[in-house]
């Protein structure tokens, strides 16, 4: 039974990586692993400044790397350097994403701009995926990868095919990967929040976050609720840490039953 008074403690001496941990989703996430005990939590990004930033304000126990997940060579070179330095990697937060550059449907598909998103949103959370199996299978660690899919994942769109084609194939490799890697102990999940007003969106839509949440809030199924940064933060959590012991393969949707959801697959 779980002992209440270290409930706080969740990830207490692991050690994490988060793609994507300059902004919005990894940016708090990487907070929340700090704040639940990890022993070293690695925020791994292009943007510098707010990478270092962000580092910084969260404290000792957080480091900035800089690494392009659209490089397989950076990637793998960032967990190498992470295992050199804490001696271990324990979880894999694949969270670095972009949304499409444009409203495209079918007839006007741009390929080359699905192309640019596919090196980040697709191949980018593979080698991610690949690299830290491989460092967990090497160091005998039964450790955690999270990959953040989307809403997306499970429904079609009429615009922004290429970023819902990404989180269809998201989801495709954390089902094809729990496959492969649960007999080394290893947990593959995903996590799919529905709109969230991080940097991401707020500058998709040209808006303040207050404008975004009033925009989506009159979509969710809770009443009076909107989709804050920590509701997906504490997805993320349970996913890392050993509370979803025996989870793997699945995708944790977290929209409150997001009214576009309806009549998804899955
Ligand atoms: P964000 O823009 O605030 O953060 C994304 C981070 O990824 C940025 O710091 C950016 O510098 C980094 N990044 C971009 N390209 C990179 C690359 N090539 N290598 C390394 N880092 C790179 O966005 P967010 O909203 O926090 O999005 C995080 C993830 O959540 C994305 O995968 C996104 O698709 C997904 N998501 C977001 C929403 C939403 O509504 N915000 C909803 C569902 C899923």
């Amino acid at each position: 039974m779980n002992d209440p008074t270290s409930s706080k403690k969740k990830l207490e001496g692991k050690v994490a990586i988060i793609s994507g941990g300059a902004s919005g989703i990894g940016e708090a996430t990487a907070r929340h692993f700090a704040d639940h005990g990890a022993r070293a939590v690695v925020i791994a990004d292009i943007h510098d400044e707010r990478g270092c930033q962000g580092a910084a304000s969260i404290g000792s126990r957080c480091r900035y790397i800089k690494c392009d997940v659209t490089d397989e060579q950076q990637v793998k070179s960032l967990v190498e350097s992470t295992v050199q330095i804490y001696g271990q990697l324990d979880i894999m937060f694949s969270n670095a994403g972009i949304i499409s550059t444009c409203e495209q449907n079918i007839l006007d598909f741009d390929l080359i701009a699905c192309d640019y998103l596919f090196a980040i949103n697709v191949r980018g959370v593979a080698a991610c995926v690949k690299h830290t199996a491989r460092a967990m299978v090497k160091g005998g660690i039964r450790g955690s990868i999270v990959c953040t899919a989307s809403v997306t994942a499970t429904m079609g769109a009429g615009t922004k095919i290429d970023y819902t084609m990404s989180k269809h194939a998201v989801l495709g490799l954390v089902r094809s990967a729990s496959k492969g890697l649960g007999e080394h102990g290893i947990r593959v999940n995903c996590v799919s929040p529905s709109a969230v007003a991080t940097p991401l969106l707020c500058h998709e839509m040209d808006t303040t976050v207050e404008e975004v949440e009033k925009y989506f809030e009159p979509m969710t199924s809770l009443k009076g609720g909107v989709l804050k940064v920590r509701h997906v933060t504490d997805a993320v959590l349970f996913l890392a840490s050993e509370d979803s012991a025996f989870v793997t393969g699945h995708n944790l949707i977290v929209d409150a039953y997001f009214v576009l959801h309806h009549g998804h697959e899955d």
